[in-house]
């Protein structure tokens, strides 16, 4: 098995010669600068409000949900918390949640802090994500009476079927909450179940640390409001509801707002690093996954390199400093807080997970380093 890679960035020397090649970075967020967060910041100044749902977080909320088609964006304290609060609003504490074992750590954290029980199981080898198929499956060989939730996973930033997980929820009755964590950049509208987003720095759009629930229906949006604020729902501070302080600061929508502000041109330039890599690997062994940077983009570039391949492009990657990694590991189950969950057979799960490798890639990568890195892929 291959470790988990650490980048790799100091300069390299290319033989004698005193040029320096710095090697491209694998990440860069693309936050936006002091001078950007400035206006905003002099509101906050000018209100002397700094946060329990101020002006300033109003305005991120709205223009959010507005960016994205939806009715109700809930900002939360990030995108952990987001499927936290979901979860917590929609489904019965100790039951079983099925999730796919291939996805970032973060969906396994928040289930089990949701007080439901995990339940690992595979992913479509094709879409890297969890299909309702692959569910009802599971649930015909388990039974469902124990099952709660189910929790699909946008890969990588991905389209999920948003359709099919609705006809899922409406004929089994069980509450589905999408991670999107990834996928800010990508959706337009959602359908009946809660859509989670991440608004981290590594994510597009980036606010630091932050992140949303997603919903449709303006009653939940309201609940899992409450939830951010210790559940009080009106003005006699009594908590009608469990939850926490899940808000953010007036400081971080003031962020929100100059990050939505910048965030076309961020698109614009992530599209254009985008087309370099489809050219470049136009005809190649190494694929980019289905529709990336056509029909949707998201801050992490992750290709799959054959498996008879994997170990010598690391290698070669490595030897020419070229950053790169597996963003999801290899799998929720590998990791040694969750090794004693229950998994289904994850047969898709194993053999994809070693060669999905995450590239670098950001707004700033030049042609010449984009057609540095796919010279190294098969
Ligand atoms: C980023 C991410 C999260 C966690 O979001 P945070 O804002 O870092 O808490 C959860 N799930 C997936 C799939 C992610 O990519």
């Amino acid at each position: 098995m291959m470790p988990d890679h650490v980048a790799y960035t100091e300069p390299l020397r290319q033989g004698n010669s005193k040029t320096v090649i710095r090697p491209p970075r694998l990440m860069k967020p693309a936050m936006p600068t002091a001078e950007a967060i400035a206006p905003f910041l002099r509101r906050i100044d000018e209100t002397g409000i700094y946060s329990n749902y101020g002006p300033l977080n109003a305005e991120f909320r709205d223009r959010l949900a507005a960016h994205l088609g939806v009715a109700a964006a809930v900002p939360t304290s990030s995108g952990t918390t987001a499927l936290e609060l979901a979860l917590r609003a929609t489904t019965v504490a100790g039951s079983v949640c099925i999730l796919p074992a291939y996805t970032f750590i973060a969906t396994a954290h928040a289930v089990v802090n949701a007080a439901l029980v995990p339940l690992f199981v595979d992913v479509d080898p094709d879409m890297l994500m969890l299909s309702p198929k692959i569910v009802e499956r599971v649930i015909a060989e388990r039974g469902t009476d124990d099952v709660g939730a189910v929790v699909p996973v946008s890969a990588f930033g991905a389209p999920v079927d948003i359709a099919a997980w609705d006809r899922f929820r409406s004929a089994s009755g069980l509450p589905v909450v999408i991670d999107a964590a990834a996928a800010a950049s990508t959706i337009l509208g959602i359908g009946t179940a809660p859509v989670c987003l991440s608004l981290h720095a590594t994510k597009v759009p980036g606010i630091g640390e932050g992140g949303a629930v997603l919903t449709d229906d303006p009653g939940l949006a309201e609940r899992i409001t409450a939830m951010t604020g210790f559940g009080f729902t009106g003005a006699a501070r009594m908590a009608e509801l469990r939850g926490g302080n899940y808000r953010i600061s007036e400081y971080t929508a003031a962020t929100g707002l100059a990050a939505l502000d910048i965030l076309p041109g961020v698109l614009e330039q992530l599209h254009r690093v985008a087309k370099l890599y489809r050219e470049g690997l136009e005809g190649r062994e190494t694929a980019l996954m289905d529709g990336f940077g056509a029909e949707w983009i998201s801050s992490t570039l992750n290709v799959r390199i054959p498996q008879h391949r994997v170990e010598a492009t690391l290698g070669r990657l490595d030897d020419h400093g070229i950053p790169w990694r597996r963003w999801w590991s290899l799998g929720c189950h590998r990791h040694a807080a969750f090794a004693d969950v229950e998994t289904t057979p994850l047969a898709a799960t194993e053999e994809i997970a070693p060669r999905v490798i995450g590239v670098p890639f950001h707004k700033d990568l030049r042609e010449d380093e984009v057609r540095r890195i796919v010279d190294l892929l098969p």
